[in-house]
């Protein structure tokens, strides 16, 4: 008969006997039942060390040894700190009373006698791993949220700080206050008290689940995340493996949004706000204990400060912090009330230098802070996940500039928009594409959406899919930033591409330099076999433009022909009728 609780099944069992054949009897007779991981140790004097790492559940221990007996052993556990709890059978074949006695005296949990019986071994060890298992529950378990409690918490904070130490990682502890909750125990009962706990607790095991908090870098994969009950009302967070600081805000910013909304706790809608307070190790502290200290008493100068809010223990993550947040806030309302706009730089055909489509690039006109350039902002637009609307903005009043532009004569002209990972790796992302196209009238070959190398190999099959069915609609699709990735040259032939753009570092300083001209002159000719256009980047001198002529580019872009521009502005200077005919005058 198996035993029920599979819990039980999984129990690690120690013997120390100095006779291996009685070891493995025993083990054979357990295994009947169920039972898979044992530890056997036939060196008496080696018990303790064995028994310090291999951390059983349970030891069934003999008494007589030669070097070190079964009571020597057994008063050794049961003054060791760590042992003390352990349960221990004796098997013994003495039959007098006093040696019963004296080992029950020192502490054993029951006693078998030699040689055993299957049945009553079984039977003893069942019961011995299911009274354990009740005690660990009240032990190391919350009864109300069933997290692990602050006994559990010490003792794998301490284990986690050793482990970082030795293999030189970080660990950001979150501790997390639900602000005033002695309030609604006080005003509301315990019952709501309770629940609110509960209901807090799945939040946040919630937020810390969601794999798309670190989607910027590689973080999620190796990060272990724990988390704890560890006062009333209050809980603890541990990251492991974490690299950047930032990444343990981010984690504190979802929990708070998250518990930003009324909670529906037993019909009663309850608010709630949290302060958290953030330590790091190893740059606020290199154990443990200094490290609960610290997240500790940044937690309570969040509550002084009103609560509802993160604060890190080191002052210089806490600038960091707040400026990145004054920037996203500023961003969040520069989008709602149309601050941003686009410039375009023109395509230019290498041969006949007309202008053949136009780059849509992102500006930000802050009240106070004048023209904020992309790489100020966008970074922090992809973590935060407000890339997503700002990108769908981006594309819709691209389209709706191109459609302008048609109407006013130029038929031929086309956009490229910029793209970011966020929004290609949403699902929606082609309805989006084609919801702008259908809105604005444009035709779909007008518009070419640019996408990076780094960002396609991320997940190479699902990618190369969509981008086929993006080409399907007529859409085309250009490969931005080219070089600066790590995919080889002969991944151009698997691309569902249409155009190239040759990165700026390559195009700098042509012709002088010898491995740049190696390098262009290849991803040309290589364009050509495989049907891409090719535009290079950066244009900024006539040495630059004449090589790059030589070696049959399709198209340039650069400071040379024109910097980007407002759109009303590139149609003045380049598009406009009276233009036009000026050149042919
Ligand atoms: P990118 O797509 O590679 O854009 C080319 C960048 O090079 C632009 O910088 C452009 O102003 C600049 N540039 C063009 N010609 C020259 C030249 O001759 N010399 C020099 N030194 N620079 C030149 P910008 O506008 O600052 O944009 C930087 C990056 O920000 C873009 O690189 C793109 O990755 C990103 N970005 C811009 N707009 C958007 C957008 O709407 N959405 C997304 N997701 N990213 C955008
Ligand atoms: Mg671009
Ligand atoms: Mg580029």
């Amino acid at each position: 008969m198996k035993i029920s609780n599979p819990k039980l099944n999984e129990a690690k069992i120690m013997m120390i006997d100095d006779e291996p054949l009685n070891m493995e009897v025993v083990q054979s007779f357990l295994e009947e039942d169920g039972y898979s991981q044992f530890v056997l140790e036939h060196r008496s004097e080696q018990a303790m060390e064995t028994l310090r790492t291999a951390h059983p559940d349970l030891l069934l221990l003999d008494l007589v040894m030669p070097e070190k007996d079964g009571f020597e052993i057994l008063s050794e556990i049961r003054e060791d700190e760590e042992l003390s709890h352990l349960p221990v059978i004796i098997l013994t074949s003495a039959s007098d009373t006093e040696s019963k006695l004296r080992v029950l005296d020192l502490g054993a949990t029951d006693l078998l006698g030699k040689p055993v019986d299957p049945s009553e071994l079984k039977l003893r060890v069942r019961n011995t791993l299911a009274a354990k298992a009740y005690i660990d529950q009240l032990t190391y378990y919350d009864a109300i949220t069933g997290l692990p409690n602050r006994q559990m918490f010490s003792q794998q904070l301490d284990w986690a700080a050793k482990k970082a130490s030795r293999y030189q990682e970080k660990i950001a502890l979150l501790v997390i206050a639900i602000d005033k909750f002695a309030r609604i125990n006080n005003a509301l009962g315990h019952q709501i008290g309770d629940e609110t706990l509960r209901h807090v607790s799945q939040i946040i095991t919630g937020c810390i689940r969601k794999s798309d908090i670190l989607s910027s870098n590689h973080d999620s994969e190796v990060m272990v995340q724990n988390l704890y009950q560890t006062d009333n009302g209050s809980f603890s967070l541990v990251l492991e493996r974490i690299t950047q600081a930032d990444h343990a805000a981010a984690v504190a910013q979802r929990i708070l949004e998250a518990t930003s909304k009324p909670l529906n706790i037993l019909d009663t809608e309850i608010y709630i706000s949290l302060s958290i307070g953030i330590a790091m190790l190893p740059s606020d502290a290199s154990d443990a204990q200094t490290l609960l200290r610290e997240a500790l008493s940044a937690k309570d100068h969040a509550k002084q400060q009103g609560g509802g809010r993160i604060l890190f223990a080191s002052e210089t993550v806490n600038d960091n912090y707040r400026r990145k947040l004054s920037l996203e806030n500023r961003l969040h309302k520069a989008l709602e009330k149309n601050q941003l706009l686009l410039h375009y730089q023109p395509k230019v055909n290498i041969n006949t230098n007309q202008i053949v489509g136009t780059e849509a690039l992102i500006r930000w006109e802050d009240t106070e802070k004048g023209m904020i350039p992309p790489f100020e902002f966008i970074p922090l637009a992809e973590e935060t996940g407000l890339i997503v609307p700002i990108g769908e903005w981006v594309l819709n009043e691209a389209c709706r500039q191109l459609a302008q532009w048609q109407l006013l004569g130029q038929k031929h002209l086309s956009v490229n928009v910029n793209v970011s990972a966020k929004q290609f790796i949403a699902d929606d992302f082609l309805s989006v594409v084609e919801k702008a196209i259908l809105n604005t009238g444009i035709s779909p070959k007008h518009l070419t959406l640019e996408l990076t190398e780094s960002m396609i190999m991320d997940d190479i099959d699902r990618n190369i899919s969509l981008m086929s069915r993006l080409r399907e609609k007529g859409i085309k699709i250009s490969i931005d930033d080219f070089g600066t990735g790590y995919s080889s040259l002969s991944y151009l032939s698997k691309l569902p591409a249409d155009e190239l753009k040759i990165d700026r570092s390559f195009v700098m300083d042509l012709p002088q330099r010898a491995d740049s001209r190696a390098l262009v002159t290849a991803i040309v000719y290589l364009s050509r076999k495989f049907n891409l256009k090719t535009v290079a980047e950066g244009v900024e001198t006539k040495e630059e433009l004449a090589f790059l002529k030589e070696k049959h580019c399709d198209v340039y872009q650069g400071f040379l022909f024109s910097r980007p521009l407002p759109a009303r502005k590139l149609y003045e200077a380049f598009l406009s009728k009276k233009h036009r005919e000026n050149l042919s005058s």
